[in-house]
């Protein structure tokens, strides 16, 4: 387990994925959560809809992120932008993680792998994309048994060791 000096290793929906990315709350620029964190995803979903001529706020209402997904699922172009992006960051992140640790295996925990296997497909080729055959995970990449609790066990773990 890698703690860090202060136990904050780990924090990688701060690890820049796009130097050239949005300003994040931290101060850091294009960090991962920007892009695939729920909040992002339906902050972006709700700015292009915004931006297309046919929507109206005030009518439709915000859409949110398990809206989006929804649309993704069903082959919505507006939720595909925002999912596409979410996607290519996580790729990119993983991709980065696995030159860094060359882990065997990668579980992703969270919402979006609630969602089964259309997001574990996604991920898993564009970590591929961007990820040197060799330092490609021999086990490959899973989605967590648990979802969205996972973190929350993670944790919970921490204080029986
Ligand atoms: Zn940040």
């Amino acid at each position: 387990m890698v703690r860090g000096q202060w136990g904050g290793a780990g924090e990688i929906g701060h690890m820049s994925v796009d130097y050239h990315g949005r300003t994040c709350i931290c101060g850091g620029i294009g960090c991962l959560e920007e892009y695939a964190s729920g909040t992002s995803i339906s902050k972006r979903m709700n700015e292009l809809l915004l931006a297309e001529a046919a929507y109206d706020a005030a009518r439709d209402g915000p859409v949110d992120t398990r809206e989006t997904v929804k649309r993704w699922l069903l082959g919505d172009p507006v939720a595909g932008r925002v999912m596409n992006e979410a996607f290519e960051a996580l790729g990119t992140a993983i991709s980065s993680l696995s030159h860094l640790f060359n882990p065997e295996l990668v579980v992703i925990g969270g919402g979006l792998a609630e969602v089964g296997e259309p997001v574990l497909r996604r991920i898993e080729g564009e970590t591929r994309k961007k990820t040197m055959p060799s330092f490609f995970p021999e086990r490959g990449i899973q989605l967590a048994a648990n979802g969205n609790r996972s973190a929350m066990i993670g944790a919970a773990m921490q204080l029986w060791v």
